[in-house]
């Protein structure tokens, strides 16, 4: 940078955050680009000449005026808001590119799982595939997994329930091994089921055949049988635990899936070590609940208990996608754009073969507007995908505001459309998150640094 012309032109970046805090007797303060996600720590006798930076006084400290403008925390005057979040949109998909591809071959569910989104929802009913439209179904898959710029494809079988009718998830398998070839990338397969059936006999195909499988399952039994109960009213906790034995034993690749309600909320990071210990999947994904309306209180809780259970998660080596994904994009530096794959990498084939992008509109035409037989460029044109696919908080003003615009992705869109009637608005369960996440992360990070910032005064991340 030519600091010497343009000494005097500058001012802070409009996305630019600081924190401060009191630690062992330490004045730490960070500044924050909230879109480029970088990051400086300074400590005690550094922080007033930071101050004066940010004040306007460019021609006090050479070294830290450098710093901070290569960090994006300080731009020259002439630079806009517009102009800064352009630039970083620059690497932004802005069109369906698709990369997950979720098939329904059964809408049936032989669970009524209390906060299920499906349960009482007048648009569901029970449906399943016929097996002779599966290829074309996986036809119509590949295409758009061969057409797409992601370098990964993921199929995901899910329903209902999907193993009700074993026979469909099989042949949805058999194709997809006999296509896996055509698309020269990664190819994930997982089924998401409630256990139900995965039996020996299950289990050993999908051994063999590089199945994953998600199994939904919300903690010890006296708490997952508080939702998770059968169309009688049973419990569900001996069923899951059957299949995960049945998969252990098999040696298939398990992760466990837990939806958070105002049942176990609390109980959460117990919750989290029961599982670790009793489970040992390798990864965790919690779920946060839908279509329920906003709950502030419920959010709050939420938001703490999911970060006390990434903690326990972390120290025993597994994975936690809820927060991961926003921890990942805060080291790597490179914006979390989306956090829902529907916003344009995702589509949806129902029993009848119709595409939609979310599950959660299954049998609304409006959100499901094609079908198996449409072309790529079909999907890649349609006015619904690609609403979709620009739906990021860097393309929502409101959202500019925020500290946690590079880590959050948008939450989910679905939920904003039952409460507003369009996709443009915030996910507030989820902005609770997101922002907590973030402050979270600042203070993780500087605990990792603190020795190194306590030798130099100044840490660059
Ligand atoms: S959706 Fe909420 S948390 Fe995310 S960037 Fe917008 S305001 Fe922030
Ligand atoms: S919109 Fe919501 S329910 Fe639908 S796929 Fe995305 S996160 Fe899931």
């Amino acid at each position: 940078m030519d600091v010497e012309v343009a000494k005097m032109d500058f001012k802070p970046s409009s996305f630019l955050f600081s924190f401060r805090k009191e630690i062992n007797s330490n004045d730490v303060l960070v500044l924050y680009s909230s879109i480029k996600l970088k990051k400086l720590y300074f400590l005690n006798d550094n922080i007033p000449n930071v101050q004066k930076i940010l004040n306007g006084d460019f021609s006090s400290n050479q070294n830290l005026v450098d710093l901070l403008y290569d960090n994006g925390l300080i731009v020259e005057k002439s630079i806009t808001a517009s102009n800064e979040i352009n630039e970083v949109k620059k690497s932004l998909l802005n069109n369906p590119e698709i990369e997950v591809a979720y098939i329904l071959p059964v809408t049936a569910c032989n669970f009524s799982c209390k906060y299920c989104f499906v349960e009482g929802n007048k648009n569901y009913f029970s449906d399943s595939m016929d097996i002779n439209l599966i290829p074309s179904v996986l036809e119509f898959i590949f295409n758009n997994f061969k057409s797409s710029k992601r370098l990964e494809s993921k199929l995901v079988t899910y329903g209902g329930e999907p193993l009700l009718r074993k026979d469909l998830v099989f042949k949805i398998i058999e194709e997809a091994k006999r296509r896996e070839k055509e698309i020269n990338k990664k190819l994930n397969k997982l089924i998401i089921s409630n256990g139900t059936n995965i039996d020996g006999e299950v289990c050993k195909y999908f051994s063999s055949n590089d199945i994953k499988v998600a199994i939904s399952l919300d903690g010890p039994k006296h708490l997952n049988d508080i939702n998770r109960v059968t169309k009688k009213g049973s419990g569900t906790f001996d069923i899951a635990m059957k299949a995960i034995t049945n998969l252990k034993k098999f040696k298939v690749p398990l992760t466990i899936s837990s939806t958070i309600t105002e049942s176990n909320v609390d109980q959460l990071p117990e919750i989290t070590s029961w599982i670790i210990k009793n489970v040992e999947p390798l990864a965790i994904g919690y779920n946060i609940l839908i279509g329920h309306g906003y709950n502030e209180s419920l959010a709050n809780k939420t938001s703490k208990s999911l970060i006390k259970s990434f903690e326990i998660s972390r120290l025993n080596g597994v994975y936690e996608d809820t927060m991961m994904r926003k921890l990942e994009a805060f080291v790597s530096e490179e914006p979390y754009f989306f956090n829902c794959a529907a916003t344009g990498g995702q589509l949806v084939v129902d029993p009848k073969g119709r595409v939609g992008l979310c599950h959660g509109f299954y049998n609304n035409s409006d959100f499901f507007p094609l079908d198996i037989f449409s072309s790529t460029e079909e999907i890649k044109n349609n006015k619904v995908f690609l609403e979709w696919s620009k739906r990021t908080p860097f393309n929502m003003e409101e959202c500019y505001p925020c500290e946690a615009i590079g880590i959050c992705g948008g939450g989910c869109p679905y939920n904003v459309y039952l409460e507003r009637g369009d996709i443009w608005g915030l996910d507030k369960f989820n902005c609770i998150h997101v922002k907590d996440a973030l402050e979270w992360m600042i203070w993780d990070l500087y605990k990792i640094m603190e020795p190194r910032l306590l030798k130099e005064n100044v840490v660059e991340i």
